[in-house]
Formats: C-alpha cells, structure tokens, sequence
C-alpha cells in the first residue's frame, strides 16, 4: 500500500464521491464496527456477507472501495461452483475410469505368503464366517505380517468388476445434477474484508459523517462552520471540528476524536468546553462511547459512538434542546402561553439545572395527565446521574 500516513490522502473528488454515496458509507461503517466481515458459507445458502445483505449494489461499491484503497479484501478460501447453475453444493465422485460407474469401492490387495496368492480383500472374505479364507489353498489367514500381507488399497468397480487404483475425480452439483470434471469447474475465491488504514482514518476523522451533520443543523436554522473557532475566557482560539450558533448565540460544538484510548479522547478534549464554555459539546468517538461517557461528568458534554445509527438525528436533537430553550426563554419573557415544543430525544436530562429557572414545565403538562407522568418516568431513570453532573456542572461553569 502506498498511502501517506501521515495525511488522508484521498482526493476531493473522491471523497466528494463517497460523502454522497449512503451504501459505501455504510460498507465502510458496517467493516469499521465488526472489524473484519467475513463470509458465511453454506452448501445450499451459497457464500453471504449478511452484514451487506440489504444494502443494494454493495459488491460493485465494495470493489469500489477497494480501487480507492481504502477496503482490503484478503483470500479465506476458494470453492467449486457447478458451471452450469453456479451453485457451491457440490459433491466430488470417484468412478471407474473403464465404465464410468461411481459405483466402486475400495479395497485392499492381500498377498498370502504362505501359497503366494494374491487378490483382493474381497475374494479372501468368506461370505458365511466374514473370516479371511485363502481362495487359492483354503487355509484361513491368522496375522497381518505372519502369514499375509497388504500390498496395496485399490478401487473394484462393482459394475464391471474390474479394478484401478486410480478412479476418475469428477464433481456432482447436487442442485442442478450436473456432473463435470475439474477442467470445467469454476474454482472461485472467496474473500473477507478489512479496512485499510486508510479507510480507518478517512471514517474516523468524520470526513465522511460531516456534511450530513451541517446540513441537519443548517436545516435548523443554526449557523455552522467547519472547522469552527471559539475563543476561550483564556484568550485560547478553540477549534472545533463543527460550531453551529443558534440565533441568540448558544453555541453547540462537536468534536471527531481518533483517538483509540477513549478516556484519552475525552480528556484530552475537556478543557476545551471548560474554557470556552460551550453550551453543548458533542464528542464522537470511533467506539465505546457509552463507555466513556461515563468518564464525563460534565451534562453538556455528551460522548456519541461514530457507527451509531441514528447519530445524525442524536445531534438534531441536541441542537432542537438548545433551540426549545431559547425558545422558553423568550416566551417566558414575553409571558406568552407556552407551546408545547418537539418531543425531546434524550426527555429531561439534556435540559438540566436550567430547568429549574424556568419551572414552566410543570404548567406546559398540567393539563394533559398522562403526558406528565410519561414525563415524570423518564425523569426517574436519569434521576441519579443528573444530579452528580449538575453539580460538576455548576462547579466547572460557575452555575
Ligand atoms: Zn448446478
Ligand atoms: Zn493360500
Ligand atoms: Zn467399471
């Protein structure tokens, strides 16, 4: 491989490509979080990649991956396909090569020492005893080495009786019935995939997520950059790799850590928040993001995984939450009545201490019952951590 380590080296126009290419961004997520995908191989099921099952055209993406060099595909087996139907239920046949018979059986050859006949095993059987029975002289055999020897195994064909020690190999399609010798047979590699090096990078910068990202929150009516700058209260330029503004200046930033240590990657990335105060900080990490969010004790950072499926839709949600709460803030100032905002994805814990300044929520569901003790229950399970992050939370931030 010829790639630069040290940078992605991948062209624009290719990266452009594959940012607008679901199903190969997809392929590579899918290799990324299983590490390798390798076939499943079965005789009537054939050979399947179920983790690419449903995604349409993913053979031809996949080659496609693999020009850009950014997916390995590395040999795990080869196999006979039947010429005529392609399937891999194939059986191999000996047959007599005089008759063309299948039907022939191995046997030993047996010399008696002691008279100096020899035939097969077959002929020295006695069919009524099962004892071996010299046909020549009649005298039973005793020990292999004392009074016979095998001098050698061969195939009696029990259509034309006649014997060979080297049968016919040919293959039997059990699908289509079709028998055909090894010249004629497909003998098809079979291959697992890996991500190179560089694919790894390519997803795990985020290059790939990003655009997807910006757009969500552009749609929301943020304004984004990317890479965005934040200046710290040290005076320190911050830079992220998105800051999307609301319109009053709430400041959602996110970060793509490459990090492999995922508390490494958090902690490294902490005293950013800190000094810029950002409202929310979203940190995406390769993997293990429940993991590590368990090392964040601060509620406005949230530590997402990068293969998680609905990321993009995890991060509208955290932008909606900073919106819903500009939002409240002006009704509450224009004593307008409240409306009741988009269902909130991650329910009370994203909304946090600042929700006790604005105790309208308990007004907002007062009349809607049910609504309120739907909300009440997913208070409940967050209750705990809440707590512990509100008060790191003030801590850090000054309340
Ligand atoms: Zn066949
Ligand atoms: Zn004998
Ligand atoms: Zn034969």
């Amino acid at each position: 491989m010829s790639f630069q380590p040290t940078t992605l080296g991948i062209p624009e126009e290719v990266k452009k490509e594959l940012i607008s290419d679901p199903i190969a961004r997809k392929i590579l997520i899918t290799i990324f979080k299983m590490g390798s995908v390798r076939p499943k191989i079965g005789l009537e099921t054939g050979i399947r990649y179920p983790p690419f099952e449903d995604l349409p055209n993913w053979r031809s993406t996949i080659e496609k991956l693999i020009r850009y060099k950014l997916v390995d595909k590395s040999i795990v087996d080869r196999l006979i396909h039947c010429p005529r139907c392609g399937s891999i239920h194939v059986s191999s046949r000996l047959l007599c090569p005089w008759c063309k018979s299948f039907n022939i059986e191995p046997t030993y050859i047996i010399q008696h020492t002691l008279c100096g006949y020899i035939d097969t095993e077959s002929k020295f059987r006695d069919p009524n005893t099962g004892q071996l029975v010299c046909p020549k002289c009649k005298r039973p055999l005793r020990k292999e080495g004392l009074d016979y020897v095998v001098i050698g195994k061969v195939f009696e064909c029990l259509n034309c009786k006649r014997k060979s020690n080297k049968p016919l190999i040919v293959f039997y399609c059990r699908n289509c019935g079709h028998q055909f010798d090894y010249l004629n047979t497909s003998y098809e590699p079979v291959y697992e995939f890996t991500l190179t090096p560089l694919g790894q990078r390519l997803l795990t910068s985020g290059e790939l997520h990003k655009q997807d990202i910006i757009e969500a929150l552009k749609e929301l009516g943020l304004m984004v950059e990317s890479p965005g700058k934040e200046r710290g209260r040290s005076g320190i330029e911050h830079v992220f790799d998105i800051i999307a503004r609301t319109p009053q200046g709430r400041v959602l930033a996110i970060d793509f850590a490459e990090e492999k240590d995922p508390s490494l990657a958090i902690t490294s990335r902490v005293p950013k928040a800190l000094d810029t105060g950002v409202d929310r900080y979203v940190i995406i990490l390769p993997a293990n993001a429940f993991e590590a969010s368990m090392l964040v004790q601060m509620k406005n950072i949230i530590v997402l995984d990068l293969t998680e499926p609905y990321l993009v839709e995890r991060i509208k949600n955290i932008a909606k939450e900073l919106l819903k709460k500009e939002a409240k803030e002006v009704e509450v100032t224009a004593e307008a009545p409240p409306e009741l905002g988009e269902e909130a994805f991650f329910g009370e814990e994203m909304l946090g201490g600042e929700e006790e300044e604005i105790p309208e929520e308990g007004l907002l569901f007062e009349e809607g019952g049910e609504r309120k003790e739907e909300e009440e229950k997913g208070g409940e399970e967050k209750g705990k951590e809440e707590k512990k992050e509100e008060l790191l939370a003030d801590e850090f931030f000054g309340g």
